[in-house]
C-alpha cells in the first residue's frame, strides 16, 4: 500500500531513474523521434519535486489532479498533455481514498490508460507509452481475478510493464513521430514506452 508521502517518495525515485538513463532515453527518441523525450520527462518530474511541499498539503485526489496540472503546464511535447490527462483522470478514480491499495492502484492504471488512449487517439499495439501500461493493467487484473496474493499481483504488473515495453521493438508506429520513419520504427524501442515502464516498475516496487 502507498500513502501520499509514499507516492511523493516514488516521484523522487522516478526522477533518479530518469537521471541515470538520460543518454539512453535521449538516444531512443533521437532514433525514431526528435530526441527531446528525456528532456520533457525530466522537466516534468523536476517540477513535481520542486512542488513537493505544496503537493503534500493536498488530499490524495487533489494531489493527483495537481500533478496532472503541473505536468501539463510544464512539459512540452506529446508526453506533457498525455501524462497531464492521465493524472487528472486518475484523480477521479481516487475519490476520498487516502491510501492506494491493489484494487485502487489497478483503477488508477485503468484511468491513466483510458485518458491517454482518448487524448492520443491511440490503442495498444501502436508502439507508444500505452503498451507497457496496458499490459501491466491486464496482467494485474488477471492476477486479481485468479485470487493471487498481493505480492504476486504486483509481480504480474511489473512483468506486464516490461513485456509491453519490449513488445514495442517489433511494432510499427501508428501514432507519434516514429510514424515519419520509413520503417515506422521497427527494431527500435519506443522511448515513451521505456519511461512508462520505469514508472510502472518503480510503482510496483513501492507497493511492496
Ligand atoms: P514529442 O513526440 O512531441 O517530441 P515526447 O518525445 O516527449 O513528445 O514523447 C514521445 C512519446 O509519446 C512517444 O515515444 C510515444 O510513446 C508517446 N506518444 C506520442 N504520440 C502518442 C499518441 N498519440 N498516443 C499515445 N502516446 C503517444
Ligand atoms: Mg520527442
Ligand atoms: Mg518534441
Amino acid at each position: 500500500n502507498m500513502t501520499k508521502k509514499d507516492y511523493l517518495d516514488y516521484i523522487e525515485l522516478v526522477t533518479k531513474k530518469l537521471e541515470e538513463n538520460r543518454d539512453y532515453v535521449t538516444e531512443l527518441d533521437a532514433a525514431t523521434g526528435d530526441g527531446d523525450h528525456w528532456v520533457n520527462m525530466n522537466m516534468g518530474f523536476q517540477k513535481l519535486i520542486a512542488s513537493r511541499e505544496a503537493l503534500e498539503s493536498l488530499s490524495l485526489r487533489d494531489m493527483f489532479k495537481k500533478i496532472g496540472m503541473l505536468i501539463m503546464s510544464t512539459v512540452g511535447g506529446s508526453s506533457g498533455v498525455l501524462y497531464g490527462s492521465a493524472y487528472i483522470k486518475a484523480s477521479q478514480a481516487i475519490g476520498d481514498n487516502e491510501v492506494i491499495d491493489i484494487p485502487l492502484l489497478h483503477a488508477i492504471l485503468e484511468a491513466k490508460l483510458t485518458a491517454i488512449m482518448e487524448r492520443g487517439n491511440a490503442k495498444p499495439g501502436y508502439k507508444t507509452m500505452i503498451d507497457p501500461l496496458y499490459t501491466a493493467a491486464v496482467r494485474m487484473k488477471a492476477g486479481m481475478e485468479a485470487g493471487m496474493d498481493d505480492t504476486s499481483i504486483i509481480s504480474e504488473m511489473k512483468r506486464g510493464a516490461v513485456e509491453g515495453m519490449e513488445a514495442t521493438r517489433g511494432m510499427e508506429a501508428v501514432k507519434g513521430r516514429a510514424t515519419y520513419q520509413t520503417n515506422k520504427g521497427v527494431g527500435c524501442l519506443d522511448p515513451g514506452a521505456v519511461t512508462m515502464c520505469y514508472q510502472l516498475e518503480l510503482l510496483a516496487d513501492c507497493m511492496k
